[in-house]
């Protein structure tokens, strides 16, 4: 089993500096190694429309790569001794994030969901470092020990679980101060519930008015907070955009808008937490609509307002069902809003239509209900399927 948890850090001023430092040459050396990775790829990559008869090949250099990339450290060390001061392990994470950012690009993640072309960081914009092997040891009650950076006062308001090993830490700024966040595992705890009953299996799915709607007809709702500062949120994004570029007052509501994002994503998080806790509080299987580019862009985009933290929910979901022996099932979500639950009719309507009517069965219920409904249907199959092939 693995989890994190998160400490506030209280650095003093000389640390506070050595952070940023550290921050600010890990930037450097990201959107450095990322321009090598642009380069080779603009160098090397065939367009696809057109082929040339002839063509002139290039020498073709040695396409950078993370072992590549990573081995220049060493001539980057000699180049520019300032490095020496960031922690050596801390300074290979770089090469290994591009690596990742860039294969999500061109080869996409697991599940082949590919991301954006990856950017280059601006001032600023780069914010965790990574102790990739964090000893124990090095966190007493009230002071963590970071390699190259010294001894800085923590807040313990948890201790960590006995049994625990932490795995990594990493170094967060965020607009309200430095946080440290260990990843912990822990593989002593059983992985499946002793009493675990998978009829007792729920549906959910993600509301248009509603954050979502159970197929026992129960809505959860955004809290009433949570939509205010979401509205709060917007405000400060609009005062930034009227504001001019490089005055004073643009900078202060940047940085107001800074502390209104982190409000809301502590909120919304907060909430999600809760909204699974409840969830798995009452039922031992929760099914959800599989999310996948596809789904993202056929049934979920514009779907709801909703959506904004749907993947966060779900990623909360998952890790707090597995960490209590729970299981969240994910089914295909193609045509889970236009199908008839009590019969399989295909009904189809367009989004603004908020019933599901059915000229077959004469069945009249919410579309969102009709949804959850068939997605714990296919979670309930799905998990048939799963038993008889174990
Ligand atoms: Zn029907």
């Amino acid at each position: 089993m693995r989890t994190s948890y998160q400490y506030k850090l209280k650095p003093n001023k000389e640390q506070r500096e050595k952070i940023d430092k550290t921050l600010e040459m890990l930037r450097y050396q990201y959107n450095y190694l990322l321009a090598q990775r642009f380069d080779w790829y603009e160098q090397n990559r065939c367009s696809i429309d057109r082929c040339p008869l002839i063509c002139h090949l290039p020498d073709l250099k040695e396409n950078p790569n993370y072992s590549t990339q990573k081995a220049s450290l060493v001539q980057l060390k000699k180049d520019r001794p300032w490095y020496k001061e960031i922690h050596s392990q801390v300074l290979q994470e770089v090469p290994k994030k591009v690596e990742i950012t860039f294969d999500r690009w061109l080869k996409g993640d697991c599940n082949g969901k590919k991301s954006g072309r990856p950017r280059f960081k601006g001032q600023g914009q780069y914010k965790t470092f990574t102790y990739p092997s964090f000893k124990r040891h090095h966190l007493t009650n009230n002071k963590i020990t970071l390699s190259k950076i010294g001894d800085i006062k923590v807040t313990v308001h948890r201790p960590i679980p006995d049994g625990f090993d932490i795995k990594t830490a990493s170094i967060t700024k965020k607009a309200d101060g430095y946080y440290v966040t260990l990843s912990l595992d822990d593989k002593t705890v059983p992985t499946i519930k002793p009493d675990f009953d998978s009829d007792n299996i729920v549906g959910i799915d993600v509301g248009l008015i509603d954050f979502l709607v159970t197929s026992d007809n129960e809505r959860i709702i955004a809290p009433k907070f949570l939509r205010s500062s979401e509205r709060k949120l917007k405000s400060a994004q609009r005062r930034v955009s009227r504001r001019k570029k490089g005055s004073i007052r643009r900078k202060k509501a940047i940085k107001k808008l800074g502390s209104q994002h982190k409000k809301v994503a502590d909120t919304r998080k907060d909430f999600h937490f809760k909204t699974a806790k409840t969830l798995l509080n009452r039922y031992d299987v929760v099914a959800v609509e599989k999310l996948n580019i596809k789904g993202l862009t056929k049934t979920r985009l514009g779907k709801s307002v909703n959506d904004a933290g749907w993947g966060q929910f779900i990623n909360i979901l998952s890790n707090k069902a597995e960490n209590a022996g729970l299981k969240v099932i994910a089914v295909n979500p193609n045509g889970t809003s236009q199908e008839c639950s009590s019969c399989g009719h295909k009904v189809k309507k367009p989004l603004s239509q908020r019933m599901h009517n059915c000229p077959l069965c004469h069945a009249s219920l919410c579309r969102d209900l009709n949804a959850a409904i068939n997605i714990k249907n296919r979670g309930a199959s799905g998990l048939k399927a799963q038993s008889m092939s174990s």
